[in-house]
C-alpha cells in the first residue's frame, strides 16, 4: 500500500512502525473472509482492511480520531485472526494498538463510556479491587434486565451478567515464594500470578504450580508482580499498560539474577501475548528494552512448556471426550497450536475441534462487557459449533474465553491444565461427572 506520510510525520518512531506496517498491506482482503466482525457484522468498515484503510487515513492526515474510525475501532476484538490469515506479514496488532492510543489521546469519548472505561481500568487489573467489585455484584443482579435496557448502562448490564454467582477464596499459594520441585529437579521458572483469572479461578495456577512440583520443577512466585497490562492496553491506556509490563520485567528480572529461570510460565494466553510483546512494547525505553526483550523471549505459555518437558507416562487416562477451544490469543497472538492438543491427548482424552475454530468467542478482554451483542453472537455461534462436537468437556486455556463460553454451554468449561493434572496424578477437576469411562479405557 503506498503511504504519504511527510518526514516529520516520519521523525515519530511509532508513525515509522505504523507506516512500515501500512505498506506490506497489498490490499488483497484475504483478511475479511476469517475475521469475526466482518463475519457478523458484514461491513468493509469492520474488516481489517477496512480499519487498516480507517488508520491510515487518520494518521496520514495527522487527524484527531472521530467518531466513525472509533465505533470500528472498538469493534475490532484484537483477535488477531487476520494476522493468521494474512499472506504479506502485516502486523495488524502494532498497527491497530498505536490506533487505539492516538484515539485515546485524541477523542473525547461519550461520558458513560469513559466512566465505564475508567472503571474497568480502575478494578479488573487488581485482584483486591475486583475481588470487592464482584462481592458488589451480587446486589446488582437483579437489575441486569433493567440495565440492559438503557443504552448507557449495557456496560453494566453485561458486567453483572459475567460476575460469578459466588466467588473461590483466595490462594495462599499465590504470595510470593518459592515452590519446590519433587524429585530429580528438571527446572526453575517463575509464574505469573495475574490479576483477573487470580480471582475468578484461583485453582489455575494452584494446579500448575501442584503439577510443576510433581515433575520436578521448581515454581517461583515472585515478589511485586503485576497484570500484565493487556486490558488496559488493549483500551489504549499506554502508560498504565507500559508501568504494568516496566514492574512486572523488574520482578522476573530481580528473580532471573537470584537464581536463574527457564522460563516464565503463564496459563492464560491472553497474558502470555502481551507479555511476548514486551520487548517490542518497551524498545523505546533504553533503561528497559533489553531487560524487556529477556523477558518475552523466556515467557512461554504453560502448554508451551509442559511439550518441551519429556513429560512420564500419564498415571491415568481418562478417555474423556475434550472439545478443545483455541483462544485467540493461544492460535493467532503466539501460534500455540500444537501443543495444548498433543498434551491432551497424550494425557488420554480424546480430543475434538469444533468447526470454525478460528472464529473468536467474543470474550477478548473486556469485549464482552463494552460491545456485548457483537460478543453475544460470537459467543453463541461458538457454543453452538462446541456442542456440535458431542464432547462432554470443554479446554481452553485462556480465562476469558472459559467465562464467557461457560455463560452459555452446557457443557464443563476447564482449563487446559486441569485436565492434564487429572491424568498425571491430581484430583478430579470440579465438575467432571468420573473416570469411569477411563478405567474401562485403560
Ligand atoms: S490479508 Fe494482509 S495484505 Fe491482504 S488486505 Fe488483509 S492485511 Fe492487507
Ligand atoms: S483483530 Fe480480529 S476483529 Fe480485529 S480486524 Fe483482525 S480479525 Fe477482525
Amino acid at each position: 500500500m503506498q503511504t504519504n506520510f511527510s518526514a516529520a510525520q516520519l521523525a515519530d518512531p511509532h508513525v515509522a512502525e505504523s507506516e512500515k506496517i501500512l505498506r506490506k498491506c497489498v490490499h488483497c482482503g484475504f483478511c475479511t473472509a476469517t475475521c469475526p466482525t466482518y463475519v457478523t457484522l458484514g461491513n468493509e468498515l469492520d474488516s481489517p482492511r477496512g480499519r487498516i484503510y480507517l488508520i491510515k487515513d487518520m494518521l496520514e492526515n495527522g487527524r484527531p480520531a472521530d467518531k466513525e474510525i472509533v465505533t470500528h475501532i472498538d469493534r475490532c476484538l484484537s483477535c488477531l485472526a487476520c494476522m493468521t490469515t494474512c499472506p504479506s506479514g502485516v502486523n495488524y496488532m502494532h498497527l491497530v494498538d498505536h490506533a487505539r492510543a492516538h484515539i485515546q489521546q485524541t477523542y473525547k469519548r461519550p461520558l458513560p463510556d469513559r466512566l465505564a472505561r475508567a472503571v474497568l481500568a480502575f478494578v479488573l487489573p487488581y485482584p483486591s479491587r475486583f475481588r470487592a467489585a464482584l462481592k458488589l455484584a451480587k446486589l446488582g443482579k437483579p437489575f441486569i434486565g433493567l440495565f440492559e435496557k438503557i443504552p448507557a448502562l449495557k456496560p453494566l448490564g453485561a458486567m453483572l451478567r459475567l460476575a460469578p454467582a459466588s466467588i473461590p477464596a483466595a490462594s495462599p499459594m499465590a504470595s510470593p515464594g518459592i515452590h519446590a520441585g519433587q524429585g530429580t529437579k528438571r527446572g526453575r521458572v517463575a509464574i505469573l500470578t495475574g490479576c483477573a483469572q487470580s480471582v475468578l479461578d484461583p485453582a489455575i495456577n494452584d494446579t500448575t504450580i501442584a503439577l510443576l512440583t510433581r515433575l520436578g520443577v521448581e515454581v517461583v512466585v515472585p515478589q511485586g508482580e503485576a497484570c500484565c497490562g493487556a486490558l488496559v492496553h488493549h483500551m489504549g491506556r499506554e502508560e498504565a499498560a507500559l508501568a504494568s509490563a516496566r514492574q512486572n520485567v523488574d520482578a522476573w528480572t530481580r528473580a532471573i539474577e537470584q537464581g536463574g529461570l527457564d522460563a516464565i510460565v503463564i496459563t492464560a494466553s491472553g497474558c502470555g501475548t502481551t507479555i511476548k510483546d514486551y520487548g517490542f512494547m518497551l524498545r523505546l525505553d533504553p533503561a528497559y528494552a533489553d531487560k524487556a526483550a529477556r523477558v518475552s523471549a523466556l515467557a512461554k505459555d504453560i502448554t508451551e512448556y509442559l511439550a518441551s518437558l519429556d513429560l512420564p507416562e500419564p498415571v491415568r487416562k481418562p478417555g474423556t471426550v475434550v472439545a478443545y477451544h483455541s483462544a485467540c490469543s493461544m492460535q493467532h497472538g503466539q501460534k500455540i497450536t500444537r501443543q495444548p492438543k498433543e498434551l491432551l491427548a497424550k494425557a488420554g482424552f480424546v480430543v475434538r475441534e469444533p468447526r470454525e475454530g478460528h472464529l473468536c468467542c467474543g470474550s477478548a478482554g473486556t469485549y464482552n462487557i463494552l460491545q456485548s451483542e457483537i460478543s453475544a453472537k460470537l459467543r453463541d455461534r461458538k457454543v453452538k459449533n462446541i456442542e456440535a462436537t458431542g464432547a462432554e468437556i470443554v479446554a481452553s486455556g485462556n480465562i476469558g474465553c472459559i467465562t464467557q463460553i461457560a455463560s452459555a454451554a452446557k457443557l464443563p468449561v476447564v482449563h487446559t491444565i486441569k485436565l492434564l493434572d487429572w491424568a498425571y496424578g491430581g484430583p478430579r477437576p470440579e465438575g467432571i461427572a468420573n473416570d469411569s469411562a477411563a478405567m474401562a479405557a485403560e
